[in-house]
């Protein structure tokens, strides 16, 4: 299988050299020429199988050029008991009757970013091995706060590669930012920028596109690759775990073979959503995709009208990994649903790039609709969701799976589809303790705690453990203190590799 870029500008390359690079060099995102498909026997006989004997099959499928014991490597190295405190790691637990919560937070972040960046170093490394690459690798990476972390674990001493993190100064939680700046490794650098999450990612993508800087690292013996989602090394791992759900649920027999269920997902770049996306095409019945935001939803807007629109106020939530005005990974969605039109889709980024919008004819427009609903949810709907669903279920919610639940809830308003449903929850509630114990416990009782004394509130009123992850994080000590403005990224990024 080739990947060529979804602008059409580049030449095609197999999945090593596209994991390896990150990004295309015409600036668009690298995409596999076909999805392999996924037949009902395969599917049956993934009931039996351990999480990482699923991941080697689908990750076999994508990528063609990886011999079995690569990827065996691979999967092994990241999905095992050392990292994830659950066994099936990526359990469905059940909310009400055919309603599943997917747990994807039990990696070493307690988010749903390791379920993926707990491999990509593995496959990077092979990536690079299989080029026969000999310069040292710099993972640049953009983060609205969870990515960062996950993607600092991943990388951590890990030989041939050096990482460089940007998170927003002031849009990323008291955990989160804590998590970063306390990150141990002989490789990592770490830095906040003053701006938004945006900010941030834009000035990785202008590092990327910038020849200069380019030559700079390629005189040195370096050169870029990305983390963020999209290098399809991400996106590749997250199809996994929603061939899987439907795998648990068909042996749990909680559905028949071929019957359809519905996903939903709370979206941020949109790469976590595109992953059940290419689940679908590759034969897994998925009915209907429920793409939840929150008010931020540029994402709501485009699946209703067509027309992307990120001229408007950044808003910062309380589901700040969602606070995102360019959903990167849509483009991919376009190349799909425009049957491969690269040229098309060049065109909509550039319009996206020069005038802050696009519109998309009426089919891709319909198409688009066919299988994706869209909704939002306020922070104010989002808590209350959070305390309901204790309540009534005891189980509790992080502040962007509770933006999921509730956009579901509206879906099933509106359409009053009961098909069985999968709601990805992409995070441990105690990355948020401050918002989710506010929305059970109230502010009041909470008034002069900091975040960390709030999480052992929290842990105290819910009876539900602290993760070990995040135990003590406020005691380990701090790393990390470089804040730039974000014209100065890149001459961050080359005082800490010590080049020009
Ligand atoms: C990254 C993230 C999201 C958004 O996922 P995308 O793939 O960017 O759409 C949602 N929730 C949490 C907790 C995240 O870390």
């Amino acid at each position: 299988m080739m990947y060529s870029s979804s602008r059409g500008a580049a030449e095609a390359v197999p999945a090593a050299q596209a994991i390896k690079m990150g990004i295309a060099p015409d600036g668009g995102l690298f995409v596999p020429d076909h999805i392999p498909q996924i037949d009902s026997d395969t599917l049956t006989s993934f009931g039996k199988m351990f999480y990482a004997e699923r991941a080697e099959r689908i990750l076999s499928l994508y990528l063609q050029d990886f011999s079995p014991g690569e990827i065996a490597r691979c999967v092994r190295a990241a999905y095992n008991s050392g990292s994830f405190d659950d066994a099936s790691i990526a359990p469905l637990v059940p909310l009400e009757a055919g309603v599943f919560v997917q747990e994807l937070w039990h990696g070493p972040t307690c988010a749903f970013k390791d379920m993926a960046l707990q491999i990509l170093p593995h496959l990077m490394t092979t990536s690079a091995a299989k080029t026969g690459e000999t310069d040292e690798i710099v993972v640049l990476v953009a983060t609205s706060g969870d990515t960062g972390k996950a993607a600092l674990e991943g990388f951590k001493d890990v030989d041939g590669i050096r990482i460089v993190v940007f998170y927003p100064q002031d849009g990323v939680s008291e955990v989160q930012k804590r998590q970063m700046v306390t990150q141990t490794g002989k490789n990592v650098m770490v830095a906040a920028v003053e701006g938004n999450f945006d900010d941030a990612q834009n000035g990785v993508k202008q590092i990327f596109a910038d020849p200069e800087f380019n030559g700079k690292l390629a005189s040195h013996g370096m050169k870029m690759s990305s983390a963020n989602s999209i290098n399809w090394g991400r996106l590749v791992p997250q199809i996994v775990y929603y061939v899987s759900a439907y795998a648990d649920l068909l042996a749990g027999g909680h559905i028949s073979l071929g019957e359809e269920i519905n996903v939903v997902v709370p979206t941020g770049n949109f790469g976590n959503i595109l992953a059940a996306y290419y689940a679908r095409k590759m034969g897994i019945p998925i009915h209907r995709l429920i793409c939840a935001s929150n008010i931020n939803y540029v994402l709501t807007e485009f699946i209703n009208s067509g027309i992307y629109d990120r001229r408007r106020d950044f808003a910062r939530t309380i589901s700040p990994s969602m606070d995102i005005l360019i959903s990167s990974n849509l483009e991919r969605l376009l190349f799909e649903v425009t049957g491969h039109d690269a040229g098309k889709v060049a065109n909509w980024m550039r319009d996206l790039q020069t005038q802050g919008r696009y519109e998309v004819d009426d089919e891709v427009k319909q198409q688009i609709q066919a299988v994706f609903w869209g909704g939002y949810a306020s922070d104010e709907e989002t808590k209350a969701t959070i305390r309901s669903v204790w309540e009534n279920s005891g189980y509790l919610l992080d502040t962007h799976t509770a933006v999921g639940v509730n956009v579901y809830q509206k879906y099933l308003g509106a359409s009053g589809d009961h098909t069985v449903t999968i709601i990805a929850s992409t995070a441990n509630p105690y990355k948020f303790s401050q918002s989710v114990a506010e929305a059970i416990i109230g502010s009041d009782r909470l008034s002069g705690m900091d975040e960390f004394a709030i999480a052992q509130a929290l842990e105290e009123y819910t009876g539900k453990p602290i993760p070990a992850a995040l135990r003590d994080i406020e005691k380990r000590p701090i790393l990390h203190r470089t804040v730039c403005p974000k014209q100065a990224m890149g001459r961050v990024v080359l005082d800490y590799l010590q080049i020009g």
